[in-house]
């Protein structure tokens, strides 16, 4: 094959690998997916991803060994100059793992480590919906919210790496709580997780039989059964959506407001629920940004799906070793 130098874009969930083989314009050559069984412990896992590396390598049609570098998307919170995964909630049972040196000293060239949100944001900003756009702010709807920011095209991590954490800005003094802990949080009005929860509650206290219905079909009730049951006309879940569309648009004008930005890119699974929950967002976001912000943002959906982080985490080592923007 013709081109390179090439890249492995690694994206570590909760519960899938995804190694992504691309070069340094994010075209993508080769990928290969794995379950990341995490309760089988670090080694386990790393040894998953190895092979999903040579795997995807191989496809591509280059020695696992010649890849120029490689970039890890992983849940956080991670320590980035250590290349250290710390402790994050989606990988029970993972304590201070050096995944950067164990991954370089297996497949031989330098990898770096980065949260699963920035990743994302980058990997938009670089060869997504963010394309030229030198300050944009990405947000991810999906069992939880996140997000990354990047200003002049770089992005901001903040003091301690902890920057972009969109799903805890503040919407309500009360209400229920996010996976933190604190009351009112948006990842607590606007997540999957939260429509699920509410869901469940209206439920119990004998609302939403459409939802219900279909929960015992296909059990667990998630935002999905939600979704599904309003485009079968439930009203109630419906206007479930819709609550989470407009707190969700106080987030935005608190991000348009604030950051100024000249885009915010949308992306995460509850995107598929389409103007259920991104009309009324917008709407709430148009009336509560200052005209001139709002003039200048354009407020899109992601391109690049499942994709985006590890294409991100490319960006990311390619950045971070000094070789230059795609
Ligand atoms: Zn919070």
């Amino acid at each position: 094959m013709t081109g390179g130098p090439y890249y492995a874009g690694i994206d570590l969930g909760g519960t899938k690998i995804l190694v992504v083989i691309a070069d340094a314009s994010g075209e993508v050559r080769a990928t290969a997916r794995t379950a990341t069984l995490a309760q089988q412990g670090p080694d386990a896992v790393i040894e998953r991803i190895v092979e999903s590396v040579r795997e995807a390598a191989a496809q591509a049609g280059v020695d696992a060994g010649d890849l120029a570098r490689g970039g890890v998307s992983a849940p956080g919170p991670i320590d980035t100059d250590d290349g250290m995964i710390t402790q994050p909630p989606n990988l029970p049972g993972w304590r201070n793992v050096p995944l950067a040196a164990e991954l370089r000293s297996r497949l031989g060239f330098g990898i770096v480590l980065e949260n699963d949100a920035n990743c994302a944001a980058v990997g938009e900003h670089r060869f997504g919906a963010g394309r030229g756009y030198k300050h944009m702010v990405y947000v991810t709807i999906s069992t939880g919210v996140g997000g990354g920011i990047i200003i002049d095209n770089e992005l901001y991590a903040g003091a301690s790496g902890a920057a972009g954490e969109i799903g805890h800005i503040g919407v309500s003094v009360e209400g229920p709580r996010c996976g933190a802990g604190h009351p009112g949080c948006l990842e607590a009005f606007a997540s999957g997780t939260a429509i699920a929860a509410r869901a469940r509650e209206i439920i119990a206290a004998g609302g939403l039989p459409r939802t219900a219905r279909i929960g015992e079909h296909e059990p667990p009730v998630t935002a999905r059964t939600v979704y599904l049951a309003a485009q079968q006309g439930e009203a109630e879940a419906a206007a479930l959506i819709e609550s989470a569309g407009r707190y969700l648009g106080i987030g935005l004008a608190s991000i348009i407001n604030v950051f100024n930005p000249q885009a915010v890119v949308i992306g995460g699974g509850l995107t598929n629920m389409g103007e259920a929950i991104l009309g009324p967002a917008v709407e709430v976001a148009r009336q509560r940004s200052f005209a001139q912000a709002l003039a200048d943002v354009r407020i899109l959906e992601a391109e690049l799906g499942e994709r985006g982080a590890a294409l991100g985490a490319i960006a990311v080592a390619r950045d971070r070793s000094g070789d230059g923007r795609a």
